[in-house]
């Protein structure tokens, strides 16, 4: 190759620039919403795709149309009885074998209340709401419990909302730290191979592999 030319290379779009495509294309959407063809324009779209078998309604050959009467081949007929009517309690609930003792309304109801928010609140403070592994400060952070929170609860017995109030262990703030969202889901893989070696979880989904 001489000197001094190079071969064009297609350079992938950034994200900015895709979200930037992306908005001009709806703004073009939004602008032609409710604007109506001509009739002349309407005449022409006519003329160009009269013959254009694409365009022109199809149907299918005799043998392969629609016939009267004709049921269509899907597993789920008229009248039919689904395969989980009447189910109810025998394979829901508590006699699922996923039931996990009723416990989700209260971690939610748990999580959502005035303490949780108050020890967050504490903890963020304490820290100056600055991640204390690699010092993120401000945004995308976390209050977390050092000693697992689904640990504590499980230790001290609680599955209730009364006895989570009163049990020390879980606002204790000594046991609480601010950590970003990045370093949180780190502390929290570490966690959960300490603990489960990476099969099970007790509070919500396993973080994302990085
Ligand atoms: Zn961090």
């Amino acid at each position: 190759m001489p000197t001094g030319v190079y071969k064009r290379k297609k350079i992938p779009a950034t994200k900015n620039q895709m979200i930037a495509r992306l908005r001009n294309l709806k703004k073009a959407i939004e602008a032609n919403v409710g604007s109506k063809h001509s009739k002349e324009t309407k005449n022409k779209i006519s003329k160009a795709n009269k013959n254009n078998p694409k365009l022109v309604g199809q149907r299918h050959s005799p043998k392969t149309e629609f016939k009267k009467g004709h049921k269509p081949e899907s597993p789920f007929l008229k009248g039919m009885t689904p395969w989980n009517k009447g189910l109810k309690g025998l394979m829901s609930g508590s006699e699922s074998p996923n039931w996990k003792g009723g416990i989700t309304p209260f971690l939610r109801h748990l999580r959502t209340s005035f303490e949780y928010k108050q020890w967050r609140k504490e903890v963020f403070e304490r820290d100056d709401y600055t991640c204390q592994t690699c010092g993120v400060r401000g945004v995308g952070i976390h209050a977390d419990h050092i000693k697992m929170f689904s640990d504590i609860l499980r230790e001290n017995n609680v599955d209730n909302y009364k006895d989570a109030v009163k049990c020390d262990e879980l606002w204790d703030l000594s046991n609480g730290q601010t950590l970003c969202e990045k370093c949180h889901c780190k502390k929290t893989k570490l966690d959960l191979k300490r603990n489960w070696g990476f099969r099970k979880t007790a509070v919500g989904k396993l973080p994302k592999k990085e």
